[in-house]
């Protein structure tokens, strides 16, 4: 059995930090497509390669890139007990894709949590984020300051390609046409939508998060 979730957002509202504490708490892996894509760049894979000018522009790498590794990830061992999606599905084509993949292997979704934050909010975030290449540290210049070493292990700290500030406008943009549509699409669906307010400490957001699927638990 196990949990399946989906945690959706905008950039920048701090999917990846709650999608990490969520799937800690509850034992399973952290599927994240764009960690999954940044691995493939860095280590020059051919997949890589052919997704570099989508990345570095914001632009969403083509569906059947990401379906591929999402099929490969429930084929693994990894993911039985359950999984936790991670800016994945990002368009209508990949949730469709996803639905099939679930319903080939008979599995159904737990909940589908969409974060939320304003505008002005994600474009701070996203363009005071900085990231250690040592030890992935994911920390931001307003915690640590401009040109600061890794809290955590000194190395340097650096700005992803794709969190410059023209990029950052372009993937709120794409978000906004191409993955937006999907809240409607699954607060449609069987699992439905669970809504979260995406502001304050990391605590009280995780917190949040876990009063949502308790009620939509008790929902279901
Ligand atoms: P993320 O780290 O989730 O913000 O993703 C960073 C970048 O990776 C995105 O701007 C896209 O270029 C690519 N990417 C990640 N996940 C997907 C996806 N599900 N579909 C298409 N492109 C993706």
């Amino acid at each position: 059995m196990g949990v399946r979730l989906i945690i959706m957002g905008p950039p920048g509202v701090g999917k990846g930090t709650q999608g990490e504490l969520l799937a800690e708490r509850f034992g399973i892996p952290r599927l994240s497509t764009g960690d999954m894509i940044r691995a493939a760049l860095s280590a020059g894979t051919p997949l890589g390669e052919r997704v570099r000018v989508y990345y570095e522009a914001g632009d969403l790498v083509p569906d059947d890139v990401v379906l591929g590794l999402i099929a490969e990830a429930f084929d693994g061992p990894e993911t039985a007990g359950g999984f936790l999606l991670d800016g994945f599905p990002r368009t209508v084509a990949q949730a469709d894709g996803l639905g099939e993949l679930l319903a080939a292997r008979r599995l159904e979704l737990d909940a589908v949590l969409s974060l939320e934050a304003p505008e002005q909010e994600l474009v701070e975030r996203i363009s005071g984020r900085r990231v250690c290449e040592a030890c992935g540290l994911v920390t931001h210049v307003r915690a640590v300051g401009d040109d600061a070493p890794c809290p955590a292990c000194g190395c340097s700290l650096i700005q992803r390609s794709d969190d410059l500030a023209e990029t950052v406008r372009n993937r709120l943009s794409v978000y906004r046409e191409q993955t937006e549509p999907l809240l409607a699409y699954y607060a449609r669906s069987g699992t439905g939508l669970t809504a979260v307010d995406g502001l304050g400490t990391k605590e009280a957001i995780r917190d949040r998060l876990l009063d949502a699927l308790r009620r939509a638990e008790t929902a279901a």
